[in-house]
């Protein structure tokens, strides 16, 4: 688990940079115990936590996706998984050039609102509305399978074609489906996905989403071998109660329990 402490590349408003000591301290409170539903006590695990990074601002965008990606590589050079803990979305890019590193065959599923496909949002190419656009571009997945998008304009439905994206589309989610990989899987999380009043504490609210027990069953139910996941938009500006972080701590401990079982 390693928690990357940036939202440089956000917009409308940051807050997430914050969310890992949040997403931390929900996963292991005593409020509740840390046995996921699949039957693995998380607490006793083969979990190694890596702390945070906090790339410098002094450095720009450049710098901290450099300093990301180093310190991806770091773990997965150590053969070990990646459990990233966001940061806005930006991230998701230089996590997939350290995994990319080591699988040369790679599917990405994406849960999320937006489809974050944007060749160029706001003048910027590495915004947190372009991650996908520029994994796709660079070849860094073999295969992009996008659940829950309920935000696509002209544009992204463009890109999404471009790309070959294989997009479930929120409207069309029927909610049992189980979905498959036969290339090794990395699994991005935008807490976005899920319905806002169940998880409000995002940076871009989009009412018509998951609900949680939906998010937890697609992970469980996943088929393939799972080579890392991150989480990411957990706004603590916009979460005073501390929900979402417990959300987001509940979706970690199924995936990462989802991790140390097979699926295949
Ligand atoms: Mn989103
Ligand atoms: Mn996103």
């Amino acid at each position: 688990m390693l928690g990357v402490r940036y939202d440089g590349s956000s917009s409308y408003f940051r807050g997430t940079a914050d969310a890992p000591p949040r997403i931390r301290e929900a996963l292991w409170s005593d409020v509740g115990n840390p046995w996921s539903e699949l039957g693995i006590d998380l607490s006793a695990a083969a979990l190694d936590d890596e702390g945070d990074i906090m790339p410098d601002a002094a450095a720009g965008a450049q710098g901290a996706r450099e300093a990301i990606e180093a310190a991806v590589r770091r773990i997965v050079d150590s053969n070990r998984r990646p459990l990233v803990l966001g940061g806005d979305h930006s991230i998701t890019y230089p996590v997939l050039r350290a995994i990319r590193s080591r699988h040369p065959k790679l599917g990405i599923l994406h849960l999320d609102a937006h489809g974050d496909l944007y060749d160029v949002f706001q003048g910027d190419r590495f915004s947190h509305a372009c991650p996908f656009a520029r994994i796709m571009e660079e070849g860094l997945a073999d295969r992009l399978v996008q659940v829950g998008v309920r935000t696509l304009n002209r544009h992204q439905r463009d890109q999404a074609s471009r790309f070959g994206v294989e997009m479930i589309e929120m409207k069309d989610w029927n909610g049992s489906r189980v979905l498959e990989f036969e290339q090794p899987v990395y699994v991005s999380f935008d807490l976005d996905v899920i319905e806002p009043g169940l998880a409000p504490g995002v940076s871009h609210r989009e009412p018509g989403g998951l609900t949680v027990r939906q998010a937890i069953d697609i992970t469980h139910s996943l088929r393939g071998s799972l080579v890392g996941g991150d989480f990411v938009k957990i706004n603590t500006v916009a979460d005073p109660t501390g929900l979402t972080a417990s959300v987001s701590a509940k979706l970690v401990k199924e995936l990462a329990a989802r991790m140390l079982v097979e699926n295949t």
